[in-house]
C-alpha cells in the first residue's frame, strides 16, 4: 500500500528523546517524498482535529533535539477509549488523506492504535456512507498503517532494550542521588530516595549500580523474608562499621514485599530511623525525572528509532499489522506491537500475582545479571573464603588515557574478586607500576565511593612495553606471585597484552590469564561495540554544542567544532547525530577539497535564504592536511561575507567529568565478566590472553591471537565498525528536504 501522508503523535507520560524520534520521523519521510502530519496533544487532538492537526516542514522540526519533553504535546484522552472518539479520529484524518500514523508512547497508547487500526475499514465505511468524508475515500485509504515508538522512561517494553527516555531519567536520577551522596556524607546521614518506574524497577536497579548505593528496593525483587527491616538496619550498620560516612538506599515506586503490600519509602524511613536511633530523610525524586534536556543516548535512541519507522512503513511490513520499533545490541528491530503490549504486561501480571521468579525471567538476562553482581558489591564486607579454597593473586590495572568509568570497574573487580576468596591487587600508574612493581593491596573499603568518581585512581600510563621493561614486568609477575592480570584501559591497554602475549616465549612469566577490558572515550576497540567511557564523553560534547548552538542565535555563523578518537570516528558520528550537526567529517570516510567545496556550497544557499546556524563536526584526525583551522578558513574566506565561521575544538573536557550512568553499569558489567574470567582460567590452571565487549548484546570474548587480524592499527581502530551504518542516518536528517515537500508550515505553538 502507498501511504503518502503520515500522522505522528507523542501520547502518555512524557519522554525526554521524543522529539528527536518526530525529528528524524518527519525529515525521513520529507526525504522520501512522504508528508507529515503533526497531530498535537496526543489523542485529544487527533479527536478535537481543526488545526491540532498541521503539516510539520523540514524547519519545524530544527531546533527542538535538544529540548526535553515533547514539543508536539502530549495529552491522555478518555475519549479515545470510546467508539464514538475513535470514530471521530479516523474522520479527522480520512479528511486529511491521512493513512499512517507513527505513535511516540507507553503500551496504552500503542494498544489505543492499534484498535484504531483494526476498526478503520468499518469507520471508512460508516464515514463514507454518512457523507461526513468524500465517496471513494474507503476505496483510497482501505487501511491505516500504524508503527510504535516506546516512549516511556520506566524502560519497561518488552522487545527493546531500551525505552526512549529511561536514559535520561536514568541521568537525573543519578545525578540527584551523587548529590545527596556528598551532603548525607559530610553528616554520616542515611537517605531513602523513591524512583519512579511504575512496575518496573530497572530505573531504581541501574541508579543504584550507578551510585553504589546500600540497598535497592523492586518490584520484582522483593525481600524474601518478613524479616527485611531489621536485616536492612543490620545491613547499614555493618557498612558504617567497615567505615562507609553515608547510606543510600533507594526504593521504587512499585516496590513491595513479598504478600505484594507497598514498600514505601515511608516505611523504609520508619525502619531505618527506629533502628540507627537517627532522624533519616526522604526524598522523592517526582517529576523531576522526566524533565531536562535528553542525554545523548535518548537523542540518537529516537533519531534511529524514527528513521527506522519511517523506512518501517516505506518497505510494507506494516500493512497488514502495526509494528513497533525496538532497539536490541544497538540494532533498529521490528516487533509485532501485539506481541510487545502482551509482552509487557506479562511482566505486570506477574507481578500482581506474586509469580517473582517468573517476572525477573521476562526482565532478561541483562536485568538478572545486573542484579546479581549488585547484590554482591553491596554487602558490608566480603564473604569469609572457603575452606581449603585457592586464593590467586589478581592485579588490576589500566593503560591508555583516562576514561570515565574506570574506577567503577576496578571497584566491580576489587569486590567481586575478593568476594570469592582471592587477594586482590591495584596496580598504580599502569605500565609503570608493573615495570617498578608499585602494587597496592586493595581490600573491600579502598574503593568504597568508587562508582561516581571520574578519572582514573588508580593511575595510568600511555607508554607499550618494550625491551628492558618486559624483564622487568616478568619479575613484577613472579616476585609478587600474581596468577592473572585485568587490564582496563584503552588502546595502549591492548597493546601491552597483546605483547605480553606475543613475549610469553621469551617469559615464561606472562603466561597467566590476561584479560582486557575496554575503557576509552574514542570507542576504537575489537571485539566490543561501545568501551567504557564512551557515553560520558557524548554527553560531555552534547552539553558544550548545546551551548554553543546557543550563543549563536543572533548571528548568522557556522561552527566547525572538532573533538577528540583520532581517526576513530566513533565520537564526530555519534555526536553528529545527536546535536543534528548537518556535516560530519570522519577518517573512515575521507575529506576531499571537492566535498568541503560542495558542502561550501550548501552552506552560502541555506545562509542566503535565511539560515542562521550551521554545524559541522569533525572527527580531530579526519584529514591531517584539511585540518580543522583549513576548513574554518575556507569557508570564511568563500563564503561571501554571508556568514562567520568559528572553530570550537573541544580538546580534554570530553574525557572529563563523572561517568555517565551507562558508563558506570557497562563499566560494572564488564568488570564482573573480566574478573571473573581471569579468575575461573587460573583456578582451571588455563592461561588465555582474551579481550571482552559485548556485541549485538551478547558477551564476546576474543583471543589475542585474533588481535592483529581485527584491527586497523595504523588508524588505531578496528577494521569493522558497526556505527558507520548510522553515516546515512545522518545524511537523510541534515540534507534539506526535496523539492516539493512541504518545508514551511506554521510553527507550532
Ligand atoms: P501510556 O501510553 O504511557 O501507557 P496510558 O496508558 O495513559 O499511557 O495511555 C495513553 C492514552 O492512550 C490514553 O489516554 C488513551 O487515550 C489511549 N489508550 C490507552 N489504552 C487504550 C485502549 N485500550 N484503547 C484505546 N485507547 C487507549
Amino acid at each position: 500500500m502507498n501511504v503518502t501522508r503520515l500522522g505522528v503523535l507523542t501520547s502518555g507520560g512524557d519522554a525526554s528523546g521524543m522529539n528527536a524520534a518526530v525529528r528524524a520521523i518527519v525529515r525521513t519521510a520529507l526525504d522520501n517524498g512522504l508528508e507529515v502530519w503533526g497531530i498535537f496533544e496526543g489523542y485529544r487532538g487527533l479527536i478535537e482535529g481543526g488545526d491540532m492537526i498541521r503539516p510539520l516542514g523540514w524547519r519545524d522540526v530544527g531546533g527542538v533535539i535538544h529540548r526535553g519533553g515533547t514539543f508536539i504535546g502530549s495529552a491522555r484522552s478518555e475519549a479515545f477509549r470510546t467508539r464514538e472518539g475513535r470514530l471521530a479520529a479516523a474522520r479527522n484524518l480520512l479528511q486529511r488523506g491521512i493513512d499512517g500514523l507513527v505513535v511516540i508512547g507507553g503500551d496504552g497508547s500503542l494498544t489505543g492504535a492499534d484498535v484504531l487500526r483494526r476498526e478503520w475499514p468499518d469507520f471508512v465505511r460508516e464515514l463514507e456512507a454518512s457523507g461526513a468524508v468524500e465517496p471513494g475515500a474507503a476505496a483510497r485509504h482501505p487501511r491505516l498503517v500504524v508503527v510504535g515508538l516506546v516512549g516511556s522512561i520506566d524502560n519497561d517494553a518488552a522487545g527493546t532494550d531500551m525505552t526512549i527516555g529511561a536514559d535520561t531519567a536514568l541521568h537525573r536520577i543519578t545525578e540527584a542521588i551523587d548529590a545527596i551522596g556528598s551532603t548525607a556524607s559530610s553528616h554520616r546521614r542515611a537517605f531513602v530516595v523513591e524512583v519512579m518506574g511504575r512496575h518496573c524497577g530497572y530505573l531504581a536497579l541501574m541508579a543504584a549500580i550507578a551510585t553504589g548505593a546500600d540497598a535497592v528496593f523492586i518490584p520484582e525483587d522483593p525481600p524474601p523474608d518478613d524479616d527485611w527491616e531489621r536485616r536492612l538496619v543490620g545491613q547499614i550498620v555493618a557498612g558504617r562499621q567497615a567505615g562507609r560516612r553515608h547510606s543510600t538506599v533507594v526504593v521504587a515506586e512499585g516496590a513491595t514485599d513479598r504478600h505484594g503490600a507497598a514498600i514505601t519509602s515511608e516505611r523504609v524511613r520508619e525502619a531505618l530511623s527506629g533502628g540507627l536511633g537517627e532522624a533519616v530523610r526522604v526524598t522523592v525524586l517526582g517529576h523531576v525525572q522526566r524533565g531536562g534536556a535528553p542525554s545523548a543516548f535518548d537523542r540518537t535512541l529516537g533519531t534511529i528509532m524514527g528513521h527506522a519507522a519511517i523506512e518501517t512503513v516505506l518497505s510494507g511490513e506494516a500493512d497488514e499489522r502495526a509494528l513497533v520499533m525496538g532497539m536490541r545490541g544497538n540494532r533498529a528491530v521490528r516487533i509485532p506491537l501485539e506481541a510487545c503490549v502482551a509482552d509487557s504486561r506479562a511482566v505486570n501480571e506477574c507481578l500482581s500475582s506474586r509469580q517473582y521468579a517468573r517476572a525477573l525471567d521476562l526482565r532478561g538476562p541483562g536485568f538478572n545479571d545486573s542484579l546479581a553482581t549488585y547484590r554482591t558489591l553491596v554487602r558490608a564486607l566480603p564473604r569469609t573464603p572457603r575452606e581449603g579454597q585457592r586464593r590467586l593473586r589478581l592485579a588490576v590495572l589500566h593503560a591508555g588515557a583516562p576514561s570515565p568509568g574506570m574506577n567503577a570497574a576496578v571497584r566491580a573487580a576489587v569486590r567481586l574478586g575478593l568476594d570469592d576468596g582471592h587477594q586482590m591487587l591495584g596496580v598504580r600508574r599502569g605500565v609503570h607500576g608493573l615495570v617498578g612493581a608499585d602494587l597496592v593491596a586493595m581490600d573491600w573499603m579502598s574503593v568504597n565511593g568508587w562508582a561516581p568518581m571520574g578519572g582514573a585512581e588508580l593511575g595510568t600510563s600511555r607508554e607499550v612495553p618494550a625491551g628492558p621493561d618486559l624483564y622487568a614486568i616478568a619479575r613484577t609477575i613472579e616476585r609478587e606471585s600474581l596468577d592473572g592480570l585485568l587490564f582496563i584501559g584503552g588502546w595502549e591497554a591492548y597493546e601491552t597484552a597483546h605483547r605480553l602475549f606475543e613475549e610469553r616465549a621469551n617469559y615464561p612469566a606472562f603466561g597467566v590469564p590476561i584479560v582486557c577490558l575496554p575503557a576509552t572515550i574514542d570507542n576504537n576497540l575489537p571485539g566490543t561495540e561501545l568501551s567504557i567511557g564512551a557515553d560520558t564523553a557524548l554527553n560531555n560534547i552534547v552539553d558544550v554544542v548545546d551551548k554553543i548552538k546557543q550563543s549563536a542565535v543572533a548571528e548568522q555563523r557556522c561552527y566547525v567544532v572538532e573533538v577528540m578518537g583520532r581517526r576513530c570516528g566513533y565520537l564526530a558520528l555519534m555526536s553528529g547525530l545527536a546535536t543534528g550537526a548537518e556535516r560530519v567529517y570522519l577518517h573512515e570516510e575521507g575529506v576531499t577539497l571537492q566535498r568541503l567545496v560542495d558542502d561550501l556550497a550548501v552552506l552560502v544557499q541555506g545562509f542566503s535564504s535565511g539560515k542562521r546556524l550551521g554545524l559541522m563536526i569533525r572527527s580531530e584526525r579526519a584529514n591531517d592536511v584539511y585540518d580543522t583551522r583549513f576548513m574554518c578558513a575556507l569557508f570564511e574566506q568563500e563564503g561571501g561575507g554571508l556568514f562567520d565561521v568559528r572553530e570550537s575544538i573541544l580538546g580534554h573536557l570530553q574525557q572529563g567529568g563523572d561517568p555517565s550512568p551507562f558508563d558506570r553499569i557497562q563499566a560494572t558489567r564488564l568488570a564482573r565478566l573480566g574478573i571473573g574470567r581471569v579468575a575461573s582460567e587460573a583456578l582451571a590452571g588455563r592461561a588465555p590472553a582474551e579481550f571482552v565487549g559485548m556485541v549485538s548484546g551478547m558477551v564476546e570474548f576474543h583471543s589475542f591471537e585474533d588481535y592483529v587480524r581485527l584491527v586497523d592499527a595504523p588508524n588505531r581502530r578496528p577494521k569493522r565498525q558497526w556505527w558507520l551504518g548510522l553515516r546515512t542516518i545522518n545524511e537523510a536528517l541534515a540534507r534539506p528536504a526535496p523539492r516539493g515537500a512541504v518545508r514551511d508550515a506554521p510553527l507550532p505553538r
